[in-house]
This record gives C-alpha cells, sequence and structure tokens, in this order.
C-alpha cells in the first residue's frame, strides 16, 4: 500500500467530512497523539483521523481504501507490538470515543472503542458490577478484548471475549455491521481473539457479572531464597484453588513497597498478587493456604475497592518506558521449567524487568477451542516475561535476557501464544491462533480481501 502521499485538498476535503479532526505531521497534537505505550515503537503516520464515532470511522475507512493508504487502529495504544501506529498512511484513532453506557438492569455495558478498563470499571462498578478485564486500569478495551482479555475475573467469569455479546463493526468497505451470535455470527467468531482483522469495531456490548464493590485483594511479598520449593507449592495449591481464587507469581526486584522492610527493597523476591471474586469473609478462609505457603518478608492484604485492585499495578506499568515480552503458555508448571525461571531471575537485568506467571484455567477453560478464534482453553498458566526499561543504550541486554527466558521455557510450553503479547518481530500468529487459524484466513477473505486491516499480527486472506 502507497504511504499517504496526498495533496492537501484531499485531506480538507476528508477533515470536511468528519465531526472529528485530523492531524498531519506538523499540526499540534500529531506527537501526543501519535505516542503509545511502549518507547521502544515510534512510526509516523502520514494522517491521523481522530475520530468522533461511527460515521468518521466509515469515512476514514473508505478514504483509505479510495486512496491506497496502508491502515492502522489506535485503540487505547498499549499494544507491546506498537500495531496501533503505522509509518506512513493513515492512523483511525478512536481514543475519543471512550463511552461507556451501563443497563443496570439488563447487566449489560455499551462501550465506545477509545474506553479504557477504567473507565468501564468505574461506571459498571457504580452498580456493583464487572466483566473480566486486565491488570493495568490504562489499557485500551478495544484491543484487550479483540485479542482475548484475561485478569483477575477470568478463573470466575472466563475472558473478556467470553462476556462481549455483540460488536458494531465498519468492515474494509466502510459498511457498518452488527455481528453477535445471532447476526454475522461467522464475523462474531472471528472479532473474539481474531484482533483487528476483520474491520474496526466503533462499538462493544458486555454481558456484567456482580462483584464487590469491596473484595480481598492484595500481596504476599516471599524472599528469593527458596523461591523453586515456594513456585512448587504455589503450583500445587493452584491446582485445588476454587474459581474465586485467583493467585499470580511474579518474579522480581522488590519495589519500595512501604509494607516491606527497606532492607529487601531492589532485591530478588517472589511476589504473590492474590484475589478473591467472591465475599470478602470467605475470601478471608480462602486466602488461608497461600498465606502459609512460606515465611513472607511482608504482606499487604484486606478488603478494598474493586476499582482499586484494578488501578494497584498501574504505578509499576506508566507509559513511556522501554518494553519487550516474550510469553508461553503451560498446561502445568513442571519442576524442570521452575527451576529454569528461579535460575534466569537471578540475573534480572533490571529493576523494572520481571517473570510473571498468571493462572488462568477455571471457567476460561470450560469453553471449547473452537467456540470462537481465541484458542487456548487448555493454558492453565502464562508467562509473561516482561522486560522493562529506560535507556536505550540497554536494550540489547534486557531483549537479550528476555529471550534467554523464553528460550528455556520453550520445551515446557503448550505451542500457543496470547496474540496480545507478542512483540513486533514474533513469526508465532499462526501458533496464537491454532486450529483456528485456517477458519480464520477463510473469514478474512470475505471480510477484508484485500488485507486493508494488515497493521497488526496479521491473518492473510486464504488463497
Ligand atoms: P492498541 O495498541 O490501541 O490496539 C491493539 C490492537 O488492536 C492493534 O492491532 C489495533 O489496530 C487493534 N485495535 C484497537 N482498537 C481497535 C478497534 N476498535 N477495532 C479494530 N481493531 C482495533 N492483556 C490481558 O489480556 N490481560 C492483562 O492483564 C494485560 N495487561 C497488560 C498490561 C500492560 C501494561 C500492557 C501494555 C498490556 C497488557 N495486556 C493485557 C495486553 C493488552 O491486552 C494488549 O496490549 C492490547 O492490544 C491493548 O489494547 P489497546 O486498545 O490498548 O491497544
Amino acid at each position: 500500500r502507497r504511504d499517504a502521499t496526498l495533496s492537501m485538498d484531499r485531506v480538507t476535503e476528508l477533515a470536511g467530512a468528519l465531526r472529528g479532526t485530523v492531524l498531519t505531521p506538523g499540526t499540534p497534537d500529531y506527537d501526543a497523539v501519535r505516542r503509545i505505550w511502549n518507547a521502544m515503537i515510534d512510526r509516523r503516520p502520514g494522517l491521523i483521523v481522530r475520530c468522533a464515532g461511527a460515521a468518521d470511522v466509515m469515512q476514514a475507512v473508505r478514504f483509505a481504501r479510495d486512496n491506497g493508504l496502508l491502515v492502522s487502529v489506535r485503540g487505547g495504544g498499549h499494544n507491546i507490538a506498537g500495531n496501533s501506529l503505522c509509518d506512513g498512511g493513515m492512523l483511525i484513532d478512536l481514543s475519543m470515543v471512550r463511552f461507556v453506557h451501563v443497563d443496570p438492569a439488563g447487566r449489560t455495558a455499551r462501550v465506545g472503542p477509545g474506553a479504557l478498563l477504567s473507565d468501564l470499571d468505574r461506571e459498571a462498578q457504580a452498580f456493583g458490577l464487572a466483566v473480566p478485564l486486565g491488570i493495568n486500569s490504562t489499557t485500551g478495551i478495544a484491543g484487550l478484548t479483540l485479542g482475548g482479555g484475561f485478569g483477575w475475573l477470568t478463573r470466575k467469569y472466563g475472558l473478556t471475549v467470553d462476556n462481549l455479546l455483540s460488536v458494531d463493526i465498519v468492515n474494509a468497505d466502510g459498511r457498518f455491521l452488527r455481528a453477535s451470535e445471532d447476526e454475522n455470527a461467522d464475523l462474531f467468531w472471528g472479532v473474539r481473539g481474531g484482533g483487528g482483522n476483520f474491520g474496526v469495531v466503533t462499538a462493544f456490548t458486555f454481558r456484567l457479572h456482580p462483584v464487590g464493590p469491596q473484595v480481598l485483594a492484595g500481596l504476599i511479598v516471599h524472599p528469593f531464597d527458596g523461591a523453586g520449593d515456594l513456585l512448587r507449592r504455589f503450583r500445587d495449591l493452584a491446582a485445588r484453588a476454587p474459581d474465586d481464587l485467583t493467585c499470580w507469581a511474579v518474579l522480581r526486584l522488590a519495589p519500595p513497597l512501604p509494607f516491606l522492610p527497606a532492607e529487601h527493597h531492589g532485591k530478588p523476591v517472589v511476589v504473590l498478587p492474590v484475589f478473591y471474586a467472591g465475599a470478602v469473609e470467605e475470601g478471608w478462609r480462602a486466602v488461608e493456604p497461600i498465606r502459609a505457603l512460606g515465611q513472607p518478608l511482608g504482606e499487604h492484604l484486606g478488603p478494598m475497592p474493586y476499582v482499586a485492585w484494578q488501578a494497584a499495578f498501574d504505578p509499576l506499568l506508566t507509559p513511556g518506558a522501554r518494553n519487550y515480552w516474550k510469553t508461553h503458555n503451560f498446561t502445568g508448571l513442571a519442576d524442570g521449567l521452575i527451576d529454569r525461571l528461579v535460575d534466569r531471575a537471578r540475573t534480572l537485568p533490571s529493576d523494572q524487568c520481571e517473570v510473571f506467571v498468571g493462572h488462568l484455567g477455571g471457567a476460561a477453560n470450560r469453553v471449547p477451542a473452537d467456540a470462537m478464534a481465541y484458542p487456548h482453553r487448555d493454558a492453565e498458566f502464562v508467562m509473561n516475561v516482561h522486560a522493562r526499561w529506560n535507556d536505550a543504550g540497554d536494550d540489547d541486554t534486557c531483549i537479550a535476557w528476555a529471550r534467554a527466558v523464553f528460550e528455556d521455557a520453550t520445551p515446557f510450553a503448550t505451542g500457543g501464544a496470547y496474540v496480545n503479547f507478542l512483540t513486533d518481530d514474533e513469526q508465532r500468529t499462526r501458533a496464537a491462533y491454532g486450529p483456528n487459524f485456517d477458519r480464520l484466513a477463510a473469514l478474512k477473505r470475505t471480510y477484508d480481501p484485500t488485507n486493508l486491516f494488515c497493521v497488526n499480527h496479521n491473518i492473510a486472506p486464504a488463497a
């Protein structure tokens, strides 16, 4: 596809047809709008269409198609691969479309494609409701949902996509479609995991569940000595955990948490974030075995508002740092895997790098693998090696470390990979869709035969 070498007349014509605005290199806000979460990615779109609603999206898609432009689509801008940004071409920016309308009686929410997790959590919690979302409140609903979406409520209520009821979507020829189980069901199957491959979603409708508003959650921090044994006990406990209980494990250097004695700050530790989705009193009983896993250095656990827990990790995940991730799914945590992860965590290359092991299972794994595009219903655990640092001079060391952890863990992995955790140098799009890949390629041929939506973990249209 061509770069956006358009006459200003054409750009002015487009701008006149929009409720939103058009930015080009040099206009105020251009640099602020093209900035995304991962500072490793710096791309300069030829034009940015700041959409105000679905009508603008239809205009933008038709304009891009008619002028042969490369297209990227931005929701919350958190994608680690930087797939919301293109060099040259057109960026369709949805970040202004942040509406969230909750129907408390029907327990549904209709959500705009620029909404962040915090927007939906806040609106839904006003009625004691929530949908499973991720762990960093500034992530975009759009990208998270289109790739799958998991977090603290997933073991109880499934993935974000398991709770998606319908989408409004503008496809590659600029047509507006509704997709649900009853309408364009094939497209609905594809968008639940297939990312932005099939069009631009202009609204999501979710099923909500009663949650909180107070939940039991917090952190238990253990010394790194004995990490292997601790992780084995964590694994055995995870196998018996009720769906309400979620405990993850993170190997990293201790942040300066106020409840940790200062001499442990900056030293390797094992952090166990714990969350209970049900009533707080039941939660205290359920977390007891986790509290008894060993002799922690410190613990900060108690009732808190669900929205506070959803934002608890935000200070560690601010935008603007350099980030490189490697991910694997596991059906279990074999002893050999645990030993290798612990070994690699002895050589963390920065105080922001970590090996994170999230516990899935529960409701997420009671859905058939072919029920929708997202296929990883065998994943009991997902590992994400988060390499994160500030100085470009540390790129090689931090990236090499992440790759080494990944290579060490490969023999124990399922071979599948969560698409939302794939960096831009990954070749694992097929693995991200496993047995569902061919059906997705056929669907792509139907809805986007010219591959207009190609700035993503791309599924090429079937021949
Ligand atoms: P964007 O970069 O804006 O978009 C991501 C992709 O979706 C791009 O390809 C984009 O083109 C496409 N897209 C965006 N909007 C639309 C749309 N409306 N229509 C069609 N295509 C669109 N994931 C989890 O599941 N659980 C977690 O707990 C979790 N934690 C995270 C924490 C951090 C700090 C970060 C950076 C990411 C985390 N993620 C998590 C991964 C996250 O789900 C992905 O990064 C996701 O792509 C972010 O969506 P976004 O809208 O912010 O990103």
